[in-house]
Order: C-alpha cells, then structure tokens, then sequence
C-alpha cells in the first residue's frame, strides 16, 4: 500500500508533466465514466491530500483517484510500450508529449470541482500539506483514547498520509506495540512529529527510510522484516495480520497488550508489498 510520501511524490511528477497541457483525448475505463471525454481542456494542476490524488481538468471538472493497494500512475511518451497490463488501465489522459496512465486504481471517478470537500474533506491534517496541523492531529487521535495507536494511525480522519510501513515504523521508533490504546502511548505528540519527519524526509526519494540507513535491506526497523533480528535488540520480529493488514514488531522492543510468541504458527511472512 502506497505511503502519503509515495502519492506525493506521484501528484508532483503528474502536475509536472501534465499542468498547462491541452488534453488531446481522454480514455475513462470504468462504467459510470465511459463516455465522458475531457479533450480540449487544460490541464490545471495535481495536487495530493493524504493518500488521494485530485487533477484538477478545464473550469470544472476534477478527477479523484486513489492508489488503494495495487495502482499507480505511469507517464509514457506516445508510443512507448506499457510497463502494466493495459487491461489494468482505469483512465488513460493523453497530450501531445505524455500519456498519464492510472493503472489498478482503487478510486477513479470525476466530480465536479466545487464538490472535492466530500471527497476528501472528512480527512484529517495532510502530513504533507500545506495545512498541516500537529495539534488538531492530536486532538483528533486523542478523541479515542482507548483505541489501539496502529489502528488510529492508520485512520486518515486522524491524521492523513500513514499507510502499513509507516505505522509499524513509528510504534517501533515509539517503544509500542500497534494494540497500545493511545492513551498509553508515552509522547503521542512525538510521534505524530516524527510521523511528519520521516514522510518529509522520504518525500523526494524512491527509496523510503526510517533508519536512516539508505542502503538495500537497512531502510527500516520492522517492516516486512518477519523473523529477522530486530537491529536494536536482535530479538526475532514479530509479525501478523489484522484485518488483512500485515504488522511488525519487536515482542522486545515494543512490548505491549498484543505480544505473542516469536513466529507464531510457523507461518510465512507477507510479502513487502511494492512501494514504488
Ligand atoms: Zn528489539
């Protein structure tokens, strides 16, 4: 699952090449848009709010879109060959120099530009926005008090940008495990400080890092490392699934409510899921 740094990062590199762009043809490729055909406007601009992407076409119309699990958007030069299948394709937006091309997109819809707020006006403070506010972050994570701190990071009315990696990352830089209530968690507003310090400090780059080490295999605490020592404790991580989500700790590192045997059941660790 894309982080908010990875959805930022796409929003920057669509509104580069697409802002001020005429719209030669327009390719919508879900039911409720099939027909609708945005050639001859302009391209105003990309923006990112939290994990969703809004492009802002013509005077009116806006194409939401969300990357969910599985998409991404491409840029292609005319003719070049597709690095996904094009049956994966859900809105393909054509000028002369690029093709943008949003592939396995989890939301693609058009609404019309007055109408963004209901799109994404119930998130909460964009950790990478230009309204970001610690403190209204905080008081709305603090407003569920008994709520498990992953679970409440995970939550984009809370705060809005942190997906899977992150969450594991920051309860390990914070000392807990993801089912701490966030009443428990010692300096809540540390970590949410630290939540924006390491998606500012990713935005700009591929490779995402939370160690501060940018070399293949040392980029992270716990993420998608199940079984392999903690780099602090050398204790095995910990890992599972909660609805379908998959968790890392260190049951050393991060003690907490949900602590269990290393390894349990002998299952095998998710796979790391593409972050590109
Ligand atoms: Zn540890």
């Amino acid at each position: 699952m894309p982080e908010g740094d990875t959805v930022w990062r796409t929003a920057r590199h669509l509104d580069e090449a697409l802002t001020g762009r005429l719209l030669t043809r327009t390719d919508f490729r879900v039911p409720a848009y099939a027909t609708l055909d945005l050639a001859g406007r302009l391209v105003i601009g990309t923006v990112s709010r939290g994990k969703h992407l809004l492009t802002r076409i013509g005077e009116e119309h806006t194409l939401h879109t969300h990357l969910k699990m599985e998409g991404s958007w491409h840029l292609y030069h005319p003719g070049t060959r597709w690095r996904r299948p094009p049956h994966e394709a859900r809105v393909v937006l054509h000028t002369a120099e690029w093709l943008a091309v949003g592939f396995a997109l989890g939301v693609t819809e058009v609404v019309h530009r007055d109408e963004e707020g209901d799109v994404v006006g119930h998130l909460g403070p964009d950790l990478l926005g230009p309204d970001w506010d610690e403190d209204e972050a905080l008081r709305r994570l603090a407003g569920e008090p008994s709520r498990p701190v992953g679970v409440a990071l995970l939550d984009q009315r809370n705060l809005a940008g942190v997906g899977n990696m992150y969450m594991a990352e920051l309860c390990f830089l914070a000392g807990v495990h993801p089912d701490t209530p966030v009443a428990e968690v010692p300096d809540l507003r540390r970590l949410v400080r630290r939540a924006r310090q390491v998606l500012e400090a990713n935005k700009q780059r591929v490779q995402q890092a939370t160690t501060g080490d940018l070399r293949r295999g040392r980029q992270l605490w716990v993420y998608a490392r199940g079984r392999e020592r903690c780099r602090r404790c050398g204790t095995p991580i910990s890992y599972d699934e909660n609805a379908g989500r998959p968790r890392y700790w260190c049951p050393r590192c991060q003690p907490g409510p949900g602590s269990r045997p290393v390894a349990a059941a002998g299952a095998e660790p998710p796979e790391g899921l593409d972050l590109s």
